[in-house]
């Protein structure tokens, strides 16, 4: 099961709805919650392009 790379959260693949993302940026595995799904990157790079 693969585990989110920002904050460590395990994402349940197996649940139905749920998978993992990867940034096209970093390449990291990230949550839904961590990832910005308008932009395809997660947070950390998100954030650093928005500043
Ligand atoms: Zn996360
Ligand atoms: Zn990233």
């Amino acid at each position: 099961m693969p585990a989110c790379k920002i904050c460590g959260k395990r994402i349940e693949v197996a649940k139905t709805g749920v998978r993992s993302y990867i940034c096209r940026i970093c390449g990291r595995v990230v949550c839904r919650d961590d990832y910005n799904l308008t932009r395809r990157v997660c947070v950390k790079c998100y954030k650093g392009k928005a500043r």
